[in-house]
């Protein structure tokens, strides 16, 4: 188990990871970009779904996919697969005042487009707790977990990366974190099937970021 005493930079991912995605906003992504690739190719919707979830597997994201098997213009594309209420999405304060009980610089690292997250964050009342914010626009739509989003955030935000911890529910995008030298933590969700032995990158796991923060954080590290 690796110590947290020496970390001075806190990067979280934002979907799955600030809040639960089960009230459905993923799916509800999910099936806008779906809904936007049938009509963009002429295919029928099932054929697109299969098409969405290839490019995931194959690229790391849609956009990514689309972006080069067919070239598409990225703008249009989030911007439609983004515009979804977000009512049902629920703000957790437990989540809000132990980020803002943390001591150091927090960033946000998502694969989701600037606006959206803007929006997101705004719902769920934690838009004013973190220094930065890096999204898929800064990553010049390169998605975790491809290596150069990691190499250019910690030079952007100008961090150590080995004073770095980060929060994920895509376990693999904590592999290129653990690379450079980054303590991870993998929010693992109620719904996953619990594995006997986490991968090696994997250096703490949990299944609400509020409950982690709360024990391990606020009653461990000095204020
Ligand atoms: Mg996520």
């Amino acid at each position: 188990m690796k110590s947290l005493t020496h970390i001075d930079t806190w990067i979280f991912d934002m979907d799955n990871t600030l809040y639960d995605a089960s009230t459905g906003a993923l799916d509800k992504i999910s099936y806008r970009m779906t809904y936007y690739i049938a009509d963009l190719l002429k295919i029928s919707f099932e054929e697109a779904n299969v098409l969405r979830r290839n490019y995931w597997n194959k690229y790391g994201n849609t956009l990514y996919g689309l972006m080069t098997e067919h070239g598409s213009d990225p703008c249009g594309f989030l911007e439609y697969a983004h515009d979804i209420d977000l009512s049902d999405v629920k703000p957790c304060s437990v989540i809000r005042e132990s980020i803002e009980l943390l001591q150091g610089k927090k960033i946000i690292f998502t694969n989701a487009p600037r606006s959206y997250t803007a929006r997101m964050t705004k719902h769920l009342g934690i838009d004013r707790c973190f220094d930065n914010v890096f999204t898929i626009e800064d990553a010049d739509y390169l998605p975790k977990p491809y290596l150069e989003p990691y190499f250019t955030i910690v030079e952007k935000f100008r961090f150590d990366s080995h004073q770095a911890c980060m929060f994920e529910d895509t376990e693999i995008n904590l592999k290129p974190a653990a690379d450079l030298g980054m303590t991870t933590v993998w929010i693992t969700g109620k719904n996953r099937e619990p594995k006997e032995h986490s991968p090696v990158y994997v250096h703490h796991k949990t299944e609400k970021l509020a409950d982690w923060l709360q024990s391990e954080i606020n009653t461990k590290l000095p204020r």
